[in-house]
């Protein structure tokens, strides 16, 4: 994290929190998933992967939320950020008691369009957000419908239930959608940390374009 040239450490530490919490969630669920305890015990471990998911979808996107909203009027700023943020948890609590994969998958749809309509608003000459990221931001929302797309074929069993016992260890719809969800994460780090340093620069408006970021003056020196 470049600590010393971002806008709000807030901001920073809800990307980490974001980056690293599917990873916590999952690796605890996964761990413990095949001890003989019950169902309780195991839509315990369940539950604990879905906020894991749902840290990174909310927490881990408010810095693109932000950015994206920047340069709009402060009345209107904190309106669409309490907007994604009530979506973010009233997703989370229907995915608490989503009684199946298909349920719990749908819960994060509105987060996930609002996410695509900011996208839209970034490329307006209303929206913020840095113009380096832009780039990463449209890969994060293609990244984002590929896990949907992960979570869709790990709800219908595509493809181990055309080969069955050939695809148990990997292969597997779960084991392609972890892989999917490492990469969409690695292009939000990307276009977070251009984010938030462009937001520390403040310019709005066509201005924006013109801004250096670190990362162009360590591809200089490179
Ligand atoms: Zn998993």
């Amino acid at each position: 994290m470049p600590w010393s040239q971002i806008y709000s450490e807030f901001l920073a530490w809800c990307h980490i929190a974001g980056s690293v919490a599917p990873w916590i969630g999952s690796f605890i669920y996964h761990l413990f998933m095949n001890t003989e305890r019950g169902s309780l015990y195991y839509h315990r471990l369940l539950k604990l992967d879905m906020v894991g998911i749902w840290v990174s979808q909310s927490f881990g996107a408010l810095p693109m939320v932000c950015a994206s909203v920047f340069c709009l009027g402060r009345p209107l700023q904190w309106l669409l950020i309490l907007c994604y943020c009530v979506f973010a948890i009233s997703g989370l609590c229907k995915a608490m008691v989503a009684s199946s994969p298909w349920k719990r998958r749908l819960c994060f749809t509105l987060p996930f369009l609002m996410r695509n309509l900011l996208c839209i608003l970034r490329y307006s000459s209303y929206g913020g957000g840095s113009p380096q990221a832009m780039g990463s931001v449209i890969l994060q929302v293609i990244q984002d419908l590929v896990s949907v797309i992960g979570g869709a074929i790990g709800a219908m069993n595509i493809p181990e239930k055309w080969f069955p016992g050939c695809l148990d260890m990997y292969l597997n719809s779960h084991n392609i959608m972890h892989v999917l969800v490492v990469l969409a994460v690695y292009f939000m780090h990307q276009a977070t940390i251009l984010d938030l340093v462009w937001m520390a620069s403040g310019v709005c408006g066509p201005d924006r374009h013109q801004i250096q970021h670190p990362t162009s003056h360590m591809q200089e020196e490179l």
